[in-house]
């Protein structure tokens, strides 16, 4: 058994580049072990993933807020703490914050994720609308 501290989390505050835009507070939960890797997200109101996909899936745990995730050619779902979100292997999506609330989950990854482009603001705050009916 091994007891993970949270200052020994690999954390990196407010960041953005390549796989987020806007502030987000990712910490590495646990380090990669049999192709599965666990962290933990806290995303400010807009901030949001890069679109991607997972090798072998992802499962997503809402710990706190409220976000929005949105699967390719599908609709913009609201989702809210106590969801838990299964995103099927290679299935292109986002996930995020909602326009006015922090939303924190733990994301549970199967294989290697895959990057692809930003969500742009012009998508984000379109699709926001509609994940709000
Ligand atoms: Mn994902």
């Amino acid at each position: 058994m091994i007891i993970i501290p949270p200052k020994n989390h690999a954390g990196i505050a407010g960041k953005a580049g390549s796989q987020f835009t806007g502030s987000v507070f990712p910490y590495m939960t646990m380090p990669s072990t049999d192709g599965v890797t666990i962290n933990t997200v806290n995303f400010t109101p807009c901030a949001r993933t890069y679109w991607h996909s997972h090798e072998n899936g992802q499962i997503l745990l809402v710990l706190a807020g409220r976000g929005l995730i949105q699967a390719e050619g599908g609709p913009v779902r609201v989702i809210r703490a106590g969801d838990t979100i299964w995103a099927p292997p290679g299935e292109r999506h986002w996930h995020g914050g909602s326009p006015d609330s922090f939303m924190t989950h733990t994301a549970i990854s199967l294989g290697v994720t895959a990057w692809a482009e930003e969500v742009t603001d012009d998508q984000f705050n379109a699709v926001a609308t509609e994940g709000e009916r």
